[in-house]
């Protein structure tokens, strides 16, 4: 099979590889489209502690179930189906895996990083993700490509899970790449009133932003994101904020731009060896602010995003600013990489 592998920083090559077989508790897919993800840039240029060269990676995958393992017990799908697949695998022994928050055991196993991913014709889903039954059906009427953004969709419903957003309340997003879209387009779906983006890479922020309605953008280099956002609520205050940036200012600054009853959702981690911030905690205590983490998603986060973008809830079209056949991978995460794309998928086979 055609597959694109990972062979170091930089090096990402088209080659023949032998298609897997698969073996009797495992289940093979044939990958439609996969798209391209802000962690496989980093593994690309940088690296990843969990991915061993040679590698495949890829997470946001749709596929067809191409063979079912005669050993697995899955009654949910059957050969043919349209399907996409729950990244984050878990050891199944610990705590996190006994309540199903596999995104939380400590010795997760992601596919796409520590197994083979979807920049490939195939690739097989492993037992451990049989058993907790990764592989769910896409409904009848998503298109494959539009199923790639269910992953990152799955993400960012998992970190608003945590913040309660109501009919009238005002939410501002830092960071103005996919992600923050689509909390932007989560949120406001969910009845926000007034929907506020801020990065300071505003002319990308304004190019994108044109594509939603209802958005205010800002440039925090030209305004005062504190000024602006009392300034809209009559002095209350956001009630919601989401870091979608590894920036540190946007977590402090996000902080003190809530108002009483404030949900923080710091939703982008900061770089491993800078991740320390301070804050004035009493902001938490007189205001009772809620401050909250989120990683990654679960089953019934990803069962959710395929029926927002099923119902068009969710437009998942409008991020996809490109779509490459497997060859131009590299080319796609260049693109991704100067900003230019929201979202680029990779179309890896019909
Ligand atoms: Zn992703
Ligand atoms: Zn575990």
């Amino acid at each position: 099979m055609k597959a694109a592998v990972y062979h170091g920083i930089k090096d990402i090559r088209v080659e023949e590889i032998e298609t897997p077989v698969c073996k009797k508790d495992e289940v093979r897919i044939k990958v439609n489209y996969c798209a391209i993800c802000g962690t496989d840039l980093r593994t690309y240029f940088y690296g990843h502690k969990k991915v061993v060269p040679p590698a495949v990676i890829g997470h946001e995958i749709t596929g067809t179930v191409d063979r079912i393992g005669s050993d697995v017990i899955y009654p949910e799908i059957k050969e043919g189906d349209r399907v996409t697949l729950v990244t984050s695998i878990g050891c199944g022994k610990c705590k996190m895996c006994g309540k199903g928050l596999y995104n939380l055991c400590p010795d997760t196993r992601a596919i796409g990083y520590f197994y083979p991913g979807g920049f490939a014709e195939y690739l097989i889903v492993p037992p451990d993700a049989v058993k907790q039954k990764a592989i769910i059906k896409l409904p009848n009427n998503t298109p494959m490509k539009e199923g790639s953004l269910i992953e990152p969709l799955s993400c960012v419903i998992n970190g608003q899970n945590y913040l309660n957003i109501e009919k009238g309340d005002t939410v501002v997003i830092y960071g103005g790449g996919p992600i923050g879209f689509m909390h932007a387009a989560l949120a406001m779906s969910s009845g926000a009133s007034r929907v506020i983006m801020v990065d300071p890479a505003y002319e990308r922020l304004e190019m994108f932003g044109k594509q939603f309605e209802g958005l205010i953008l800002l440039d925090p280099k030209k305004t005062s994101i504190k000024d602006e956002v009392l300034r809209l609520t009559n002095d209350y205050g956001a009630d919601v904020v989401i870091t979608a940036c590894p920036a540190k200012q946007a977590q402090t600054e996000g902080l003190e731009i809530l108002g009483s009853k404030g949900r923080i959702s710091m939703f982008g981690g900061l770089p491993r060896d800078n991740s320390v911030i301070s804050i004035d905690s009493n902001i938490i205590h007189y205001k009772e602010i809620s401050v909250f983490g989120s990683f990654a998603s679960n089953r019934r986060d990803y069962i959710r995003a395929a029926e927002l973008i099923s119902e068009k809830k969710i437009d998942a079209g409008r991020f996809i600013s490109s779509v490459l056949p497997l060859e131009k991978i590299v080319e796609g995460i260049e693109m991704v990489k100067s900003g230019d794309v929201l979202k680029c998928v990779i179309e890896t086979g019909k």
